[in-house]
C-alpha cells in the first residue's frame, strides 16, 4: 500500500505542474490572439482589474470602519477629556492673564445646540478654521443630540450650562442633578468627559456654582459679554464685542435659546475685525495652557534679570519655562543663588 502511494505522488505533482504551464502558457497567449478584437481585449483586462479593484475597496471599507468603531469605543472608553491642571480646577475665570503681546481671544457659546443657528455657526467657524467653546444645556442635547456631535467632530470644546438653565436657588440634590445629568449625556452623546461649567446668567450663589467646585470643574465666566441675548441691532453687537475685546479675553454669545439671527449676522464682521487686530482664536482649554506658559516665560525672564543683575559670571542665554516652578529643577546652579533666596518681588 505504501509503495503503490508513493508512486502517485510524483504523478500527480507532474500534472499538476504540465496543467500549471498550459495555464501559463494560454495567458501569454491571450494579449496577442488575433481574433480577439483590442477592445474585448481591454474589456476582459478591465473587468478583470475592476474585480480587483472592488475587492481592494471592499477590504478597505471594511477596515476603515473597523477602525472607526474601534476609535469610537476607545474615545467613549477613555473620554475625551480637556487638560486641565490642578489649579484650574474649582477656580473662577474671568479671562486669561496674557502679556500684552499675547494676542489671543476665546469664543464662547452659550444655551446650544439649538436648530439652524448652531449650525450656521458651525459653519462660520469652519470657514474661518476657528475652534471656540459651547457651553450646552442638556434638556437642549436631548433634543438635539447630533448638533452637538457636529461640534465636537469638528474640533470645538464642550462645556457644562446645566439641564434646565434654571437661575433660582437650588438644592444640592437639585444642582446635583443639573450638572451630573448633563455631564453623563454630553458624555453619552459625544465621548467628551467635560470638566468646563458655566453657570446660567453668570449666577454665582444659588447651588449649581458651589456643586461645580465641589466636583473641581472650572467655572468659565467672561470678561466681553457681547449682550446678543438682548437682540441689539447688528452693528451694536459688533461695536458692544470690539469695545471689551482684550489678549487672554472670553467674549460671551449665545448660540442657542431664541432667535440668534443678529449673532450669526454679526460673527463674521467681529472674526475679521479681530483678526485685524491681530487677534488669534482659542478654545478655553487652549487658553488657559497658554496662559501657564506666559506666566512661566515671564517668571523665567524674571530669575534671568535678578540673576544678570546678582551674578556677571553666569552666561546662560535660555531658559525653559519650566524652571519657574519652584521644584528647583535648575540643570546648573551658580554657589552664590542659594544665597539670593527669595527673588520674587
Ligand atoms: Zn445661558
Amino acid at each position: 500500500m505504501e509503495n503503490h502511494k508513493s508512486l502517485i505522488w510524483p504523478q500527480a505533482i507532474v500534472v499538476a505542474i504540465l496543467a500549471l504551464c498550459g495555464a501559463f502558457g494560454i495567458g501569454l497567449l491571450l494579449p496577442v490572439n488575433p481574433k480577439m478584437s483590442e477592445a474585448q481585449t481591454k474589456q476582459a483586462l478591465d473587468s478583470k482589474d475592476l474585480t480587483a479593484k472592488t475587492g481592494t475597496q471592499q477590504r478597505i471599507e471594511k477596515f476603515k470602519a473597523m477602525m472607526l468603531t474601534s476609535w469610537q469605543e476607545q474615545a467613549k472608553a477613555k473620554g475625551i477629556s480637556y487638560n486641565l491642571p490642578s489649579h484650574y480646577q474649582g477656580a473662577t475665570i474671568e479671562q486669561a492673564k496674557l502679556s500684552p503681546g499675547q494676542k489671543v481671544i476665546a469664543l464662547t457659546f452659550d444655551d446650544g445646540p439649538w436648530p439652524k443657528s448652531t449650525a450656521q455657526i458651525l459653519d462660520i467657524l469652519k470657514e474661518n478654521n476657528i475652534k471656540a467653546t459651547f457651553f450646552q444645556i442638556g434638556q437642549n442635547l436631548k433634543n438635539y443630540p447630533d448638533l452637538s456631535k457636529r461640534v465636537v467632530a469638528e474640533g470645538h470644546v464642550l462645556g457644562n450650562h446645566t439641564w434646565h438653565h434654571w437661575y433660582h436657588y437650588l438644592n444640592p440634590q437639585a444642582a446635583a442633578f443639573e450638572i451630573e445629568s448633563t455631564t453623563n449625556l454630553i458624555y453619552q452623546t459625544t465621548g467628551v468627559k467635560t470638566n468646563l461649567f458655566r453657570p446660567p446668567g453668570g449666577v454665582m450663589r444659588n447651588g449649581v456654582v458651589d456643586y461645580a467646585k465641589h466636583k473641581n470643574y472650572a467655572i468659565i465666566m467672561w470678561s466681553d459679554d457681547s449682550v446678543d441675548y438682548s437682540r441689539p441691532s447688528v452693528a451694536k453687537l459688533v461695536r458692544t464685542v470690539m469695545k471689551e475685546a482684550k489678549p487672554g479675553g472670553i467674549i460671551l454669545m449665545h448660540d442657542g435659546g431664541g432667535n440668534r439671527s443678529h449673532t450669526v449676522e454679526a460673527l463674521p464682521e467681529i472674526i475679521s475685525n479681530l483678526r485685524k487686530q491681530g487677534y488669534s482664536f482659542v478654545t478655553i482649554p487652549e487658553l488657559l495652557e497658554l496662559q501657564d506658559k506666559d506666566q512661566a516665560l515671564a517668571a523665567a525672564k524674571k530669575q534671568v534679570q535678578n540673576k544678570d543683575q546678582n551674578t556677571t559670571t553666569d552666561k546662560k542665554p535660555t531658559q525653559s519655562p519650566d524652571q519657574n516652578t519652584t521644584t528647583d529643577k535648575k540643570p546648573v546652579q551658580s554657589p552664590d543663588q542659594n544665597t539670593t533666596t527669595d527673588k520674587k518681588q
